[in-house]
């Protein structure tokens, strides 16, 4: 890496020129980083906004699953079963979930190696346990912060590796140069929050050949988030330089914890705690989901199942499946603007009609589960105590205390499936740009838990290889960088000028912004998407973005930061919003984590009436046989298209031809 300085419009800019930069310091920002390395590609650094921040580092679950191949035991299992279970959520290429499955093994062990503490046996194996959606009993888990393990290992190796990380760093914009298919990455502008003050503002700029855009999901647009505070997001960069995003509809919601983000599944279920919602200042209490359940035992039973069927799946929402709950705590939350809460203090009383709750009345495999972990308690903090202590001890450590207070929560989003698209390599449709982890949007409709974490491992590494491999060019010399960034680098100074001169009384505020991006979201494009909303209130999302960009102010050059992230989550929702409004046009249904209300459909509970009925999409819709693919052009318009699901593939696969092709350098190549 050099560094030094370039003029651009009069001013004196530091840059550092290198090969490769990586945005982002989560589980994938860091792994490409290592691979990279390994790969022999050392002119390499990492920008982040705080190593320690985002969801690898900052968040977890009741037991936070790791995807790979099935190693243990007689269970029969290979590459393309892993490949086929991962597309069969529908919407997800084949060849993408080829990779990732092929991949699997190499990425878990590498993690292995670097002292992940994945659990095995005596003989080495590897043993796993069956996740949602998953057949073979192919996940693990280093326990509830196995993501925060991945962090801990990778940031050490990249100690270790002195890999130079530019730490209190936001990247505020990604550089390219040429149109169309020629478009490539040349580098990043960013803010050095230590220099903000300074006459610079704190800008920095980074000439490289390649992005490594590990920026991870846009968990800064919901009000109702379990995403971890820290991780916002940053697809408006990306938008901005014209990648091509894909499955942008397919997020996961399910129930969280609030005060302290936390997913409230496993074990806070299955101790069967009682649910209960007030007015917004604590009053009128209620056991809200009482009316919707015939008896105590089968409400009950539906909240113990609510353990390992977390996310919001409109499929459980009928019939008194477990995923009512989420839309009756939706109901009491967002519609009705009360709150909600698990009280694990006492059982549930119950009222007129349904008994008070004990534990015999539960379904079979609930109540055997309970015995066998000699948890029939009278309390569902016994339960919980006796079940999973740790469980109880985590809300101690946040000040929550769940013996004696009740844990308020929200249906909280979770996670983005869909996301920017890239090739088998991981390249977006920007030379040189390569988005890994959740920024890498290759899950379809579902997927199986714990293949979040195995996509943004094995992704990152193909993108080392890749990188490697193709784009080893050294960056452009300064000069002609300067003259290449100058333009955008100057309409972000001109921009970051005019927030700081509209203050912080005159304009918009960040606060103000986001705020309005969280309620739209959180209102309209979460857990229920009606399709009138919709269509609403995406034009209010791109009137917002325009807004933003005339009117945000920063009370000072320590706000520019915050400044550009509200302009960057107002592009995001609207662009989100906008591709969510194509998906229901083009008559998609409810799938995923969410509910397309239609009254042609069967309503989820006759109290609900007609409002939430619903159909669920099929497999020979529109929808389900191709992807829908938005990019932003140089105009400002979300593009739309709609491209069908690749298959998984068949290679031959003979030994002979591969080594062939190996030795002549024909595997790591560009796609056709
Ligand atoms: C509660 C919860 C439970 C989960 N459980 C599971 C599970 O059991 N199994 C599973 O597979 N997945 C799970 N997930 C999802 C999974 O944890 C994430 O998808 C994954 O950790 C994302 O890793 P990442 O490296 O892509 O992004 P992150 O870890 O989010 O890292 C993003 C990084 O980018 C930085 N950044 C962003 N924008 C900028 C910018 N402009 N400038 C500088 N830096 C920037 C952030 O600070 C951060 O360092 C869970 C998610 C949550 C929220």
């Amino acid at each position: 890496m050099r560094s030094g300085h370039v003029r651009i419009a009069g001013r004196s800019i530091p840059v550092h020129s290198l090969n490769t930069l990586v945005i982002g310091s989560g589980a994938a920002g860091l792994n490409a980083a290592v691979r990279l390395h390994a790969c022999g590609q050392t002119d390499i650094a990492i920008v982040t906004d705080r190593l320690g921040a985002g969801t690898s580092a900052e968040s977890g679950s009741d037991k936070q699953t790791y995807y790979k191949l099935s190693l243990a035991g007689d269970i029969p299992d290979s590459a393309f079963d892993m490949a086929r279970d991962l597309a069969a959520g529908g919407s997800m290429h084949g060849d993408i979930a080829l990779a990732e499955a092929q991949g699997s093994l190499e990425a878990f062990f590498h993690l292995v190696e670097l002292g992940v503490p994945f659990p095995h046996d005596r003989y080495g194996a590897y043993v796993g346990y069956k996740t949602d959606h998953d057949p073979r009993q192919r996940a693990t888990s280093a326990g509830p912060l196995t993501s925060k393990r991945m962090f801990e290992a990778l940031a050490a190796e990249v100690r270790r590796l002195k890999i130079r990380v530019f730490d209190g760093h936001d990247v505020i914009a990604i550089l390219t140069a040429g149109k169309g298919p020629s478009k490539r990455v040349i580098g990043a502008l960013a803010l050095d929050r230590k220099k903000l003050g300074g006459p610079g503002r704190g800008f920095v700029l980074f000439n490289s050949v390649n992005i490594v855009a590990a920026t991870g999901g846009p968990g800064g647009m919901y009000e109702h988030s379990v995403y971890p505070e820290s991780q916002s997001g940053s697809h408006g960069l990306l938008f901005e330089a014209g990648a091509v995003a894909h499955n942008l509809t397919e997020s996961q919601f399910g129930l969280a914890s609030v005060a302290f983000r936390w997913n409230v599944s496993g074990t806070y279920q299955q101790a069967v705690p009682r649910y209960i919602s007030t007015d917004s200042q604590g009053g009128d209490e209620r056991e809200f989901l009482n009316d919707y359940f015939p008896d105590m035992g089968a409400l009950a039973t539906a909240v113990f199942l609510k353990g390992y069927q977390w996310p919001f799946d409109p499929r459980k929402a009928i019939d008194g499946g477990s995923s009512l709950i989420d839309l009756l705590v939706y109901d009491e939350t967002v519609v009705k603007g009360r709150r909600v809460f698990l009280d694990f203090r006492s059982d549930a009383r119950g009222d007129r009609r349904l008994a008070r709750f004990e534990p015999g009345q539960l379904g079979a495999e609930a109540h055997g589960y309970l015995e066998k972990s000699g948890a029939l308690m009278k309390t569902p903090i016994a339960r919980l105590r006796k079940m999973n202590g740790p469980a109880v001890d985590l809300y101690k450590t946040h000040g929550i205390d769940l013996a004696r207070e009740p844990l308020e929560i929200a249906v909280c989003a979770q996670h983005n499936n869909g996301g920017f698209r890239g090739s088998i390599w991981w390249e977006s449709s920007v030379r040189g740009l390569f988005p890994v982890g959740e920024a890498c949007g290759t899950h379809g409709v579902t997927r199986p838990g714990g293949s979040a974490l195995n996509a943004g491992q094995v992704g990152s590494a193909r993108a080392a290889l890749f990188i490697a491999r193709r784009r080893a060019a050294r960056p452009l010399a300064e000069a002609a960088f300067g003259r290449a960034a100058g333009s955008t680098v100057t309409e972000k100074w001109d921009q970051a000028g005019a927030m700081l001169g509209r203050g912080k009384t005159r304009g918009l505020s960040p606060d103000e912004c986001i705020a309005e991006v969280k309620r739209r979201m959180s209102g309209c494009g979460a857990v229920v998407r009606d399709e009138a909303s919709v269509r609403e209130e995406k034009a209010r999302a791109r009137e917002l973005w325009k807004r933003a960009a005339r009117e945000l102010g920063a009370a000072s050059t320590r706000d520019l930061p915050r400044s550009f992230k509200a302009l960057d989550l107002a592009l995001t929702h609207a662009v989100y919003l906008e591709a969510m409004g194509e998906y229901l046009e083009r008559g998609g249904k409810s799938r995923g984590s969410y509910l397309v209300p239609d009254a042609s459909g069967r309503p989820p509970h006759p109290l609900l009436g007609g409002r939430w009925a619903f159909p669920l999409a099929g497999p020979g819709d529109f929808v389900s046989a191709n992807v829908l693919e938005v990019r932003l052009n140089g105009l400002g318009h979300v593009q739309k298209k709609w491209v069908p699901v690749r298959s998984v593939p068949r290679p031959e696969g003979w030994f002979e031809s591969v080594w062939a092709d190996h030795r002549n350098d024909r595997i790591v190549v560009e796609e056709e």
